[in-house]
């Protein structure tokens, strides 16, 4: 099976588009999504309808959870505050009831699926260094976590003993070890590299392989100018900081 995982769109339609694009020919049979459709960009609505169109299980980020009232505000810099304000400023009824039902976990198969970190989600740790990472296996059960949320593609495997960083393109589960997978940002890469980034995972070879896509960043910058979201997030679109 083939299985298509992608996370933090962040209402970057521009973006979502490419991906899905590059998802469709690679045709397969399962795509999941891991939080943060919305906050940031320019196109909230779009980007929920097309996810929900797209994935076969989703679940709910920190800027969802924000949108909707869930979470204070103030956990979040002025920046992504005055984001989720306008987002919630234009989000239809409709897609604020699509955000609602998404869980905060899910168990997909052998994946454990969850936007921040599989310790207490409400609480969007973030896993970002290997001591971040090695206190995680313990609150997850099988093989692989999947997450998103620092926007930063890259693998932690446990191997029985210590934890290592891996952040090749292609990689080989083994079965006695664990990992997390952090899949990266369709709509904000923060890896110095803007081009929006996916995983697939080929359940019969094992191997997970992390892509890359080019979008009109000009054109989703545009937008943002348009309905004045704050520069500095324009900015960091082109830069993928
Ligand atoms: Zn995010």
């Amino acid at each position: 099976m083939l299985i298509a995982i992608f996370s933090d769109v962040h209402s970057n339609l521009e973006a979502l588009t490419a991906v899905l694009e590059d998802i469709k020919k690679e045709a397969p049979d399962r795509v999941l999504f891991l939080g943060d459709a919305v906050g940031y960009g320019p196109d909230p609505n779009e980007c929920v309808e097309r996810i929900f169109e797209v994935s076969d299980s989703v679940v709910i980020g920190n800027h969802d959870h924000a949108v909707l009232g869930l979470s204070d505000h103030e956990i979040f810099n002025p920046f992504a505050r005055e984001s989720i304000l306008w987002t919630e400023s234009v989000l239809t009824r409709e897609n604020r009831e699509k955000l609602l039902s998404m869980p905060i976990t899910k168990h997909e198969e052998d994946l454990f699926l969850v936007h921040a970190a599989p310790e207490r989600p409400e609480k969007w740790y973030y896993i970002s260094s290997l001591i971040d990472a090695g206190d995680q296996f313990d609150f997850f059960e099988g093989m692989v976590c999947l997450i998103g949320h620092t926007h930063r593609p890259e693998v932690y495997i446990h191997d029985g003993k210590e934890v290592v960083l891996n952040k090749e393109s292609m990689l080989t589960f083994q079965r006695e070890f664990r990992y997390i997978v952090n899949v990266g940002s369709v709509g904000q890469p923060r890896d110095m590299n803007p081009d929006a980034a996916y995983v697939l995972y080929n359940t019969k070879e094992n191997t997970l392989t992390s892509k890359r896509v080019k979008y009109n960043i000009r054109l989703t910058q545009e937008k943002m100018r348009t309905v004045q979201l704050p520069s500095f997030l324009i900015k960091r679109l082109e830069l993928g900081t």
